[in-house]
């Protein structure tokens, strides 16, 4: 491709509108243009780039024996009634664009296959014999992100890999999940890029297993707990560990203190000189179930813990049916707005103890009149404790759970898991924290959907079984932005070879200069033809924008056929480590088919 044809355009400055590096470097650089809030124009150069990378998705899950199909991103609302998730994509969550067609059918726009894929097995799949299937696709799926941002990283509209398959049962589902998560590894490798698989949260469906694959990186919006010999990742939100020890307690009786202004675990320590380890602190939550209902929640936690609040809604969407719902939607921590809009008197906010009253709740059809009560387990082993009195401005000391406060009978592990924490499978490796981008993400469903769905099978026995599902996506377009977040410069883009637009870009630097236009055009030709993928540089721009172009764009190798020609030679430089070398017009050809070997 000549530059001099293209549609090429690069910008000196950042864009305002851009807060990361991948962001900033993909928009200047011409791969991308924003066209509204989270969709983008995928330019000519990006265009290339997201092929390569769908290729190598392909190939590797190709090599698992994963076929690929396409399925409709114009989704019947039936399905998604059927699954039972039609409200919370469309109301809820609300990250799910709907429409109503000109019959007055409702439709939405595929944020995620689960329900199409349900709907083909359950029609197709008959007898054990045909299983196990494992399909995927690669396609634009459509997302009503509360907060798109940081360009491709996340859009309303991306493109991903996901696949489905399908089993008799868990041990098949569990070697499918294995291949996945060696094909996931090598899709990451080969497309040169340092990454952690990670433990992850698998939300209420719990039980089985998810791993998310994580690009390391500063940008990234999750965060991840490891151990240095590398035999535990986690995802911050899934991560376990051992709390430090609880300081023993100074204080021996209980009694009840006036300690004026201490609202705060810190102030309490200060006023009342103990360790945040001796003190029970109470945290309230207000979660919103699928049917409407808020329940307010105190937890009980150790003073220098913090709940971990998708550990703490794993834990109220186990109680959903208990309030006639199927899921938590969202927890919080309610402001005092909204503690006002419930309460019947005001709480002694900072100031309180376990057995806070539910008198506190004004019940109604709304608002369940009672509190959960968790305690996490760092909060149930303590003796002699510190915590609140119910009362702006007192705490009682030297208290003991089945003494002068009863034990909630829901004892949770709702504690994040923190850098320096000890690890549980070798107390002496303490965790590590390092931020990343979820690339992909790999998932035991079991038989969520399938039994939701009616999509069942006949097992050998003759007996009719809802098929065993896993699900496996890949971001793609997210994939090729976190490669630029972990390989750039102050210059530009350093594309992995891999995956870069192109591989070579011969620069003249004088275009006036026919010399340097005829070697130019030769070895654009040659080089091509050999397969080392080259864009020519033969716009009519000075020498040092062109370089700097180039460099902006992120070739890999580039080839100027300035001065050194009379010579015989050309100058070649690698973008990553600028390393230039003077080579001999007739070995180009072949040192660069070599250096992409
Ligand atoms: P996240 O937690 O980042 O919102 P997710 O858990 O919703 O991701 P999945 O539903 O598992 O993601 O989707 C599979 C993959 O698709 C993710 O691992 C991610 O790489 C990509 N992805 C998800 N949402 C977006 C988005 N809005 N823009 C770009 N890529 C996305
Ligand atoms: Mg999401």
């Amino acid at each position: 491709m000549r530059l001099s044809n293209k549609l090429f355009v690069t910008l000196r400055d950042d864009p305002a509108d851009a807060e990361i590096p991948s962001h900033k470097l993909l928009l200047r650089a011409g791969y991308i243009r924003r066209i509204g809030s989270g969709v983008y124009a995928y330019l000519p150069l990006m265009l290339r780039v997201l092929q390569k990378v769908s290729q190598i998705v392909r190939e590797e899950m190709n090599a698992t024996g994963a076929e690929e199909c396409l399925l409709p991103q114009l989704q019947p609302a039936e399905l998604w009634k059927e699954s039972g998730r039609w409200d919370t994509y469309t109301k809820a969550e609300g990250i799910m664009f709907s429409l109503i067609d000109r019959r007055e059918q409702q439709l939405g726009l595929g944020p995620t296959h689960e329900e199409v894929i349900t709907t083909v097995a359950r029609d197709m799949i008959r007898s054990y014999r045909q299983l196990p299937l494992n399909l995927y696709q690669i396609q634009t799926k459509f997302r009503d992100e509360i907060r798109p941002r940081f360009g491709l990283m996340r859009g309303r509209e991306f493109i991903m890999k996901d696949g489905y398959s399908f089993h008799a049962d868990e041990e098949s589902l569990k070697k499918t999940y294995q291949d996945m998560y060696q094909a996931y590894s090598n899709m990451l490798r080969r497309a040169g890029l340092a990454f952690r698989a990670v433990e992850a949260d698998s939300g209420a469906i719990g039980g089985s297993g998810s791993t998310e694959f994580m690009v390391l990186a500063d940008a990234g919006e999750d965060e991840v707990l490891y151990t240095e010999d590398g035999k535990y990742a986690a995802n911050v939100e899934k991560a376990v560990s051992l709390p430090a020890e609880a300081e023993t307690s100074a204080f021996t009786s209980f009694e009840k203190r006036e300690t004026p202004g201490t609202g705060s675990i810190e102030k309490v320590c200060k006023f009342l000189k103990c360790s945040p380890t001796q003190i029970v602190k109470n945290v309230l939550y207000q979660a919103v179930y699928d049917n409407g209902l808020t329940v307010l929640v105190l937890v009980n936690i150790r003073g220098d813990q913090e709940v971990n609040e998708v550990k703490c809604q794993n834990e109220l969407t186990k109680l959903a049916s208990q309030f006639g719902a199927k899921t938590v939607l969202s927890i919080s921590v309610p402001t005092n707005e909204i503690i006002a809009s419930w309460s019947t008197k005001s709480l002694p906010l900072g100031y309180i103890a376990p057995d806070l009253d539910d008198d506190y709740i004004a019940g109604s059809k709304q608002v369940h009149s009672q509190f959960v009560r968790l305690v996490d387990k760092t909060a149930v082993e303590l003796k002699n404790f510190v915590t609140g009195a119910n009362e702006s401005g007192f705490h009682v000391v030297g208290a003991n759970w089945c003494e002068q406060f009863k034990l909630p009978e829901l004892v949770v592990d709702i504690r994040k898991a923190r850098v320096g924490d000890r690890s549980l499978h070798d107390p002496s490796q303490t965790l590590q924290i390092a931020r990343g981008i979820e690339a992909g993400h790999i998932f035991q469903l079991g038989t969520k959907y399938s039994e939701a769905m009616g999509a069942t099978y006949t097992n050998e026995q003759g007996e009719e079984k809802p098929l065993v599902m896993g699900c496996y996506g890949v971001g793609v377009s997210r994939l090729v932005q976190s490669a630029v977040e972990q390989s750039y410069d102050k210059d530009g883009i350093i594309w992995p070879v891999a995956i870069a637009p192109y591989h070579s870009i011969v620069t003249i630097p004088n275009i006036k200069d026919a010399q340097q236009i005829k070697v130019a055009e030769k070895l654009y030709t040659e080089l091509n033809k050999a397969g080392v993928e080259t864009l020519l540089d033969d716009r009519d721009e000075r020498a040092g924008v062109k370089f700097k172009d180039a460099d902006l764009i992120g070739i890999p190798f580039r080839i100027v056929t300035g001065r050194a020609i009379a010579n015989g030679k050309v100058e070649v430089v690698k973008r990553a480590n600028r390393e230039s070398q003077e080579i001999a017009i007739e070995e180009v050809v072949n040192t660069l088919q070599q250096w992409l070997k």
